[in-house]
């Protein structure tokens, strides 16, 4: 595997590996890998002949008093799983080779990043589209790869590629959980052990929402029963919980096959945690 820090030498990389007729895989990642990157980079090695695994804490999609300078990072831990994973070349730029000064260009999508996580840190899915648009201009995918952890980021994906006419197939990936039901996170490694029963009622109430789903109860009811089984636990502040049509992300008062709800949480307001799922199995 070779590790890459500038954008212009992956650029001539990913030129070279096209004109030998190779497909590439993406798999954009801000590092600390854990089982859920890993399950990513081997799909796109299934899928493709080359795969490409981005590590870049992107500033541009943090805010002012998020956790930008505590992302945690350790290049060669990184460099060795995605390795064992078979992936090709792992791009790691620095942040002045991505945003050289003057830096004046942002992607924007209107209406999807509104809500959820759009509406509590603004400006961050503006941040993940400029470096997405970015990172495939850089690596010249046929195929990247994003996880349903966070499910508002990959329908703002593919609107932007589907508006910006990018030729690259967008794959989504189940969530990867823990065997507690913990949706993997590199921020799950700021969790103190007195803080996992909290964290843990993010997926034990997403069971028991589908359960209720099941039973054909309303969201506004599920709602309910999701927020008290989570501000039960005191270390925990409610960001939103919310039930939407998984394609448009529309509030979706009566459950269907495309209803999906989605969590937002933080633990001891250090830790901000998502969680989403599907309410009712097709
Ligand atoms: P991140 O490094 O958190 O920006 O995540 C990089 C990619 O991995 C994104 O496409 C995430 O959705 C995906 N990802 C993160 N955690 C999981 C998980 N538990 N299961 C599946 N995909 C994940």
């Amino acid at each position: 595997m070779k590790v890459i820090s500038t954008p212009a030498a992956i650029q001539r990389i990913a030129q070279e590996f096209r004109k030998q007729g190779l497909t590439i895989g993406l798999v954009p990642t801000m590092g600390w890998f854990h089982e859920g990157h890993l399950s990513l980079m081997r799909k796109a090695k299934e899928k493709t002949d080359r795969v490409i695994t981005t590590l870049f804490v992107n500033p541009m999609q943090f805010g002012p008093s998020e956790d930008l300078d505590n992302y945690p990072h350790d290049l060669e831990r990184d460099c060795k799983l995605a390795e064992d994973c078979g992936v090709d070349i792992l791009f790691a730029p620095e942040k002045s080779s991505m945003y050289s000064d003057g830096f004046a260009s942002a992607v924007h999508v209107e209406g999807l990043t509104d809500t959820l996580c759009g509406a509590s840190r603004p400006g961050h899915f503006d941040g993940v589209t400029t470096v997405l648009a970015k990172l495939f201009n850089q690596t010249l995918p046929h195929i990247a790869i994003f996880g349903e952890k966070d499910f508002q980021q990959l329908a703002v994906i593919r609107r932007m590629v589907k508006d910006l006419d990018f030729p690259i197939e967008i794959l989504g990936h189940p969530i990867v959980r823990e065997a507690s039901g913990l949706a993997m996170s590199s921020r799950n490694t700021y969790l103190k052990d007195n803080e996992m029963e909290a964290a843990l009622s993010l997926s034990a109430s997403i069971s028991q929402a589908k359960e209720f789903a099941k039973e054909k109860k309303s969201a506004a009811d599920i709602i309910v029963a999701v927020t008290k089984k989570i501000t039960k636990h005191k270390e925990c502040s409610i960001d939103y919980i919310e039930i939407v049509n998984g394609i448009n992300l529309k509030s979706c008062a009566k459950i269907d096959s495309k209803s999906q709800i989605l969590l937002a949480v933080k633990i001891n307001n250090r830790i901000r945690l998502i969680d989403n799922s599907q309410l009712l199995e097709n």
